[in-house]
């Protein structure tokens, strides 16, 4: 049966860079050697960075003074080398998720924490009103709270650098990259497969801290090697390569950014329609990358049936997380329409059988 894959991430990437992947697996073309074997050093690899890299300033449109790093470690590992390397002695954070909580977590060991607005208190459904103060060293917004579903879809303007997790909405839109002094993301979103995390710095931003930073933590090594002081993660990197690849020929940002507006369109319009469901979040911060929905009150008790239902139908992954419940579709970049349709035609089969 044909598969709809709304997973979280690790999560749905283009077919043809699969395909393309899979054959640099079993030969890197020209060389006689897989991607997996190859030589990070070789001229044949640093292509591969160097075209991963300018694909990256094209599709994103990455003003002079900004660099592209491949990093290890996650997302997660940037909630703490932000800090590192730019908090001096106080930043901003603005809570809007989870994944905000984490990194606030890890900034409050470099520094005062300026927690400026927060959204727990209805549990993440809405992104609050903010003011940003002008006596941090920087303010850290979460563009896209992937696990409740809210986003931020536009380039705030920021007194001071602005540093950005967009972990799960990157390149889903153009974005003005000279808003921002950091933006960072893990791959397996919307970017390639599970292993990478991509940096883009401001240049200018950089080594203004006092404390000492180890080496593999200091952005500056990281520029200054072009992503190859160590090992880099070789084969992720050529898989992001060949999604990067796919997003120009489909039309770029600008493109992306439409189908991807209508590909959730549709979705919240069904969830707004069908009697059985309803979304969680305030309509105006929904996010077009993950669609959080639920049974309303009334059908409540179907939710295990509607998820064995969908699963029979082919629907992968579209389990809300445990802090939100009910149901998420991750819509990113390489979900076809067709599987936006094929869930639609789920509910409105399951409200045929309920309602
Ligand atoms: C997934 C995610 C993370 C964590 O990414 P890892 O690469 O697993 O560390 C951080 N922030 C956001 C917004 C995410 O969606």
């Amino acid at each position: 049966m044909k598969k709809h894959n709304f997973n979280p991430g690790p999560s749905i990437l283009p077919r043809i860079a699969v395909e393309n992947t899979a054959k640099a697996v079993l030969e890197l073309e020209g060389t006689g050697l897989s991607i997996l074997e190859i030589s990070h050093r070789s001229k044949d690899f640093e292509a591969v960075v160097n075209e991963a890299v300018s694909l990256f300033k094209e599709l994103m449109k990455i003003p002079e003074g900004y660099h592209v790093l491949f990093l290890g470690g996650g997302a997660s590992l940037q909630f703490c080398m932000v800090p590192f390397n730019l908090l001096n002695k106080k930043a901003a954070y603005l809570e809007t998720g989870g994944w905000a909580q984490k990194a606030i977590k890890e900034a409050k060991f470099f520094g005062e924490v300026n927690v400026v607005a927060s959204s727990a208190d209805k549990n993440f459904t809405y992104i609050p009103k903010f003011n940003i103060p002008t006596d941090v060293d920087y303010f850290h917004i979460t563009t896209n709270n992937t696990l409740y579903g809210t986003e931020i879809r536009h380039d705030i303007v920021s007194p001071v650098t602005l540093v950005a997790d967009m972990s799960s909405d990157i390149l889903s839109r153009p974005v003005d990259v000279s808003r921002y002094g950091l933006i960072y993301a893990g791959a397996q979103k919307n970017i390639g497969p599970a292993g990478v995390t991509v940096v883009i710095v401001r240049e200018d931003i950089l080594g203004k801290i006092e404390r000492k930073i180890p080496t593999m933590l200091d952005y500056r090594t990281h520029v200054k090697e072009n992503s190859l002081y160590n090992t880099p993660p070789c084969f992720a990197i050529f898989a992001v390569k060949e999604t990067l690849k796919w997003l120009k020929s489909i039309g770029g940002l600008e493109k992306m950014s439409e189908i991807n507006n209508s590909k959730a369109q549709l979705l919240y319009d069904e969830i707004d329609r069908n009697s059985l469901f309803t979304g969680t979040c305030e309509p105006v911060a929904r996010s077009i990358m993950n669609i959080c929905f639920i049974l309303t009150e009334k059908y409540k008790q179907l939710e295990e049936e509607f998820q064995k239902f969908a699963s029979s139908k082919g629907m992968v992954g579209i389990k809300g997380h445990r802090s939100v419940g009910g149901f998420r579709a991750s819509t990113y970049n390489a979900l076809p329409v067709e599987s936006v349709k094929a869930l639609i035609e789920c509910m409105q089969e399951f409200e045929k059988m309920h309602a």
